[in-house]
Order: C-alpha cells, then structure tokens, then sequence
C-alpha cells in the first residue's frame, strides 16, 4: 500500500511537472516571438446591424511563428497572464490599436471606436488607467475612440478596484464592454452594479439560434441589456439568417465571418475603403 501511494504521489508531481514545462517552453517561445515581431494584430469590423454602418473594430492578437503557423490566442494568453507578460504585450497592443485608430482617421476611413481586449491581469494593474490615457494622448486620440473589452472573470477582481478603474475609463469617453457574456459563472448582480456600455453576447449561444434553446438564451440577454440600458452586441454571426434573427431580438450591433473576418491592417484598409456605409 505504501509503494502504491507514493507511486500515485509520483505520478501526480510528474504530471504537474509536465504541464509546468509545457508552460514554460511556450513562455519562452512568445518572449523570443515578440522580440522578433512575431506578433501582430488583425481588426474585425463591428456594424450597426439595422443601418449596416460600421460602429467599431475590434483588435485580435496573432502569433505567427517561423515555420508559418499560427498559434491561436487562446493558447498563449493564459500563459503570458500566467506570467505577468501580458503586462508588457498588453500595452504593446493597445499602442498598436492606438496607432492604428489614429492613421485610419488620417486616411478618412476610422470608424467610431477601436475595441481592445483587456485582461483582469492588466485590470488590476495600478498603473493601468495613466497607461491607458498616454496611448490615447501619444496618438492624438479621444476617449470616445477606445473601447476596452473585459470579461466576466473581472467580477472576482475587488470591487473597488473595478468601480474606481471603470469609473475613472469612463469619466474620459472610454466605453466598457463585457465580452464573451453568458460563459462565465458569475452573479448577475455585477452587471447592474459596474458602469459598463455595451454586452457583447458570445458566439457560443449565436451559434445555435436554430435551436429553441439557445434561441431563448439569445432572446434573454437582448432583454437583459434593454432592461439595464445598455447596447447589446451579438459576435459569432456567420449567415444572414443569423443577422436577421439577431436583429429582430433587439441586437443593435455585430460581428462575424459573414460580415467579414478580422483582417490585418492592409487588408482592413481596403475593407474600409470599399465599405459604402461608413
Ligand atoms: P474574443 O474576444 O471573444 O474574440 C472573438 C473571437 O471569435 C476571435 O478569435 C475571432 O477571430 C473569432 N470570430 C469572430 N467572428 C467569428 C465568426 O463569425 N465565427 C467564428 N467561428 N469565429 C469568429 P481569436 O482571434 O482566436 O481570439 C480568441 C480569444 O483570444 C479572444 O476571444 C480573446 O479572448 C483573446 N484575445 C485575442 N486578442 C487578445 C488581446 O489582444 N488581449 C487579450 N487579453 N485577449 C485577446
Ligand atoms: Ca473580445
Ligand atoms: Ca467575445
Ligand atoms: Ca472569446
């Protein structure tokens, strides 16, 4: 009995210690990955989805590596949060968007707003909002030009933290959007209580409007974000019926492959370009 438990102990520490390393070489990896410019963002329009103006833009993070293959967001992120990198990557996107943002308003082709993801690791950061407030200034923009894209998990961060950071973002014209809404295990009482402006309904539950259930779901988060004031965005929409179905439940904004994929810079420009409805 006793080699059988430590052989389970051993087994256990191994497995710990594989996870760990698997961490640490894809840490590694992003660290080099940035010093050689291996990162880069693409943009993915956001229309009003009755006028089919263009609202906004949303920034996603690519890691592109040598041998030419993508390594997905989902992957990497957890890891540089893990390790406090997100701190530096972060801010490198938001610069980035912010530079962005500003040269499409140079061209004559910017729409409302720039949405950057934000992770509750940089949330907590104290130096979070002066950082934000001198990408904005370094690129001559307004407040009203970024919107910052948090997620549920935010509600574990201390209430006061987050009333006063969201509070102060908001004081300057940044708006505030829950992402990925309905995946989380959150209480509903935070949505009332944070000063937010915009849902955005995760595509998760977009997907499956055909079916009666998450149709519903779709159906209660539009009557949630009209109950509590705010603009509900859908994502995830990949057809037209999906549009229509959307809209029709009150969704005001969206996004999706059928509107169009998120697109590097060059890419984004010519979208622009070409989009009648500005
Ligand atoms: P998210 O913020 O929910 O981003 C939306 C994801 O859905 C993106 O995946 C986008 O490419 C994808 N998408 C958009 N439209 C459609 C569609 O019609 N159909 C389908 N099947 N997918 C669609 P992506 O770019 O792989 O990003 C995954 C996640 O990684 C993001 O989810 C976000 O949580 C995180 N992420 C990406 N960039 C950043 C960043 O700069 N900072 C932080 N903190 N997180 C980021
Ligand atoms: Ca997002
Ligand atoms: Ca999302
Ligand atoms: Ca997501």
């Amino acid at each position: 009995a006793k080699r059988d438990h430590r052989g389970q102990h051993l087994q256990y520490a191994d497995q710990m210690g594989t996870e760990a390393r698997a961490r640490a070489v894809l840490l590694s990896q992003l660290r080099e990955a940035i010093e050689k410019r291996q990162l880069f963002l693409v943009y993915q329009p956001q229309l009003n989805l009755d006028t089919q103006q263009l609202t906004g833009l949303e920034a996603l993070l690519r890691w592109r590596t040598e041998d030419d293959r993508f390594i997905p967001p989902d992957q990497f992120i957890p890891v540089a949060e893990h390790s406090g990198l997100i701190l530096a990557l972060g801010q490198w996107v938001l610069d980035t968007a912010c530079a962005t943002m500003r040269d499409l308003l140079d061209t004559g082709v910017a729409p409302l707003r720039m949405a950057v993801n934000v992770s509750p690791v940089q949330l907590q950061d104290p130096g979070f909002f002066a950082l934000v407030r001198t990408a904005l200034a370094d690129n001559g923009l307004q407040g009203r030009h970024l919107e910052l894209e948090i997620t549920e998990s935010v509600a574990a961060l201390p209430t006061q933290l987050l009333d006063s950071t969201l509070g102060a973002l908001r004081a300057e014209g940044i708006s505030i959007a829950i992402d990925d809404f309905g995946t989380g295990y959150s209480s509903l009482s935070y949505l009332e209580r944070l000063p937010l402006d915009r849902i955005k309904i995760d595509r998760s539950f977009t997907r499956q409007l055909g079916d009666p259930h998450g149709a519903r779901i779709a159906e209660m988060v539009a009557e949630l974000g009209r109950k509590l004031g705010l603009t509900v965005l859908a994502e995830g929409i990949e057809d037209a019926g999906a549009w229509q179905a959307l809209r029709a439940m009150g969704y005001q904004e969206g996004q999706g492959y059928h509107i169009a994929r998120p697109m590097d810079k060059p890419a984004l420009v010519h979208w622009l370009q070409h989009h009648p409805q500005r």
